[in-house]
């Protein structure tokens, strides 16, 4: 790990502070990650064609709805780590959350209303693709696949797939936040993959500090005004 004072001091002065995270910043509550050398990697054990695209679900809903499931039964069990509780912290001075997790860690101890802008949408809800009829999940208490009420289609999960795009809304208002931001935190991914890549540019652009926070190196750490690599769970904590 580099020396996090640069880093601290870029958030300290941040007046208008966008946090991106992914994968990484919940990787140390257990939630297993989609890709990457872990044993644990969803897509190396999984097919992702089959169990994370419409296809996929049309061709066999309840396949994919019980793994849905198998994996929000996963996640009740599952509590949010120093991370998250150091994001929530800057949450709750003014921060906006930009995410691609669908786990829904942050919103457990961030500040009530607080804004977080979630581009893979969320595992504690279904929705129907056809009416856009929705429905919450209580983790605790798992529905079985069942057709809509309104128009008799297959409730989904309410993530964004493999071929599907964005919500356009979340998008833009992602875009807004970045375009306005003095600082911006990456935390867990490594920022240089679409659609992280194309926001960070677009805050680096309006000459916004970016401050990395990374499991490994990659070419992107040239990019950003602060690197630091190791566990978020270690480090986020340390900066705030
Ligand atoms: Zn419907």
């Amino acid at each position: 790990m580099t020396d996090p004072t640069q880093a601290r001091d870029i958030l300290t002065h941040a007046r208008r502070l966008v946090i991106f995270t992914g994968a990484g910043v919940s990787a140390d509550s257990g939630v297993p990650t989609f890709r990457g050398a872990s044993a644990d990697a969803l897509w190396g054990k999984y097919d992702p064609y089959q169990l994370a695209s419409p296809q996929g679900f049309a061709a066999d809903p309840k396949l994919v709805y019980d793994w849905y499931n198998w994996r929000r039964s996963q996640l009740a069990l599952i509590q949010p780590n120093p991370a998250h509780q150091a994001i929530a912290k800057l949450q709750s001075r003014g921060a906006t959350i930009i995410t691609q997790n669908v786990d829904g860690l942050h919103e457990r101890v961030g500040p009530p209303g607080a804004t977080i802008l979630r581009l893979h949408g969320t595992i504690a809800a279904d929705r129907c693709s056809i009416c856009d009829h929705a429905e919450e999940i209580d983790l605790h208490h798992l529905p079985a696949l069942r057709p809509c009420p309104r128009c008799g289609e297959y409730l989904r999960p309410a993530v964004v797939w493999f071929g599907e795009s964005l919500d356009p809304d979340i998008w833009h208002a992602a875009e807004s936040a970045c375009r306005a931001a003095d600082a911006m935190l990456i935390v867990g991914t490594s920022g240089e993959v679409y659609p992280a890549a194309g926001l960070v540019r677009l805050a680096a652009s309006n000459r916004a500090k970016i401050v990395l926070v990374n499991l490994d190196p990659s070419p992107f750490d040239d990019m950003v005004d602060a690197a630091l690599h190791g566990r978020a769970a270690d480090i986020v904590p340390q900066l705030v």
